[in-house]
């Protein structure tokens, strides 16, 4: 077998600072190392592509920090035969990030203008096990699942029966969830027979999830 290509200096930038932000699983580094994020940047933050801070990537909403992307990724504790749903594709990084872990991948984003780019991006990146959906993913998709993992990349008020509802026993929903007072936190629901275990993992800031079982249309908020 021919070596491996060596991951590009910038891409190691990222694994290092997934490592500083504290994740350790092996296989979510490596993946850190295989996906090339600028890709997925608009042309003119390119420069910004290997920052530890999220970008904006249009309509209002923003490709996550690279290492919030990591840490997702490790608390949904994917293997290679997981079935993952991803809602909010945004520019499609994280759901390369998570093909790379998992056999695959269905992410939902309801504005069609990302979910259209972040397509086009997978597509020629050669991701054939992600399938970019536009519509309203705190509804889930019903028509793939259950899923093993369900990894929500925009904060809602808790977390949608829709998904949970799509679980496999013992899957996982990692998830922002916003209280009133607007603090957020990275939550892991684990669902085990007709139960669900809540995990608090630690403080997040997202965009809002808006949808039927998220925030509402109107929804704005003061930064
Ligand atoms: N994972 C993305 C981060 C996207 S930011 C990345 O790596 O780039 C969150 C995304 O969630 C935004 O694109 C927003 O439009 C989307 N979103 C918000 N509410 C949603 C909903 N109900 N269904 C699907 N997508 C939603």
């Amino acid at each position: 077998m021919p070596e491996p290509p060596r991951p590009a200096a910038d891409r190691q930038q990222l694994v290092r600072q997934a490592r500083r932000h504290g994740v350790r699983d092996r296989a979510v580094l490596d993946a850190m190392a295989r996906v090339p994020r600028e890709e997925f940047v608009p042309r003119r933050c390119a420069r910004h592509a290997f920052d530890d801070r999220p970008l904006p990537i249009g309509r209002g909403q923003t490709i996550s920090q690279p290492a919030m992307v990591a840490l997702m990724a490790e608390a949904a504790r994917l293997d290679p035969d997981s079935g993952v749903l991803e809602v909010g594709t945004g520019s499609g990084y994280g759901a390369a990030v998570l093909a790379e872990l998992a056999a695959r991948v269905v992410t939902v984003e309801r504005l069609e203008p990302l979910a259209r780019r972040a397509r086009a991006a997978l597509a020629r990146l050669g991701y054939a096990n992600v399938e970019v959906v536009v519509g309203d993913g705190t509804l889930g998709r019903p028509a793939t699942g259950p899923y093993d993992a369900i990894v929500v990349t925009a904060a809602g008020p808790a977390p949608p029966p829709a998904l949970v509802a799509q679980l496999t026993d013992g899957g996982r929903l990692v998830m922002p969830v916003e209280a009133p007072d607007h603090r957020q936190d990275l939550v892991r629901f684990t669902r085990s027979g007709d139960g669900v275990g809540t995990e608090v993992l630690f403080g997040v800031r997202f965009v809002p999830l808006i949808g039927e079982q998220g925030f509402g249309p109107g929804h704005s908020r003061v930064f």
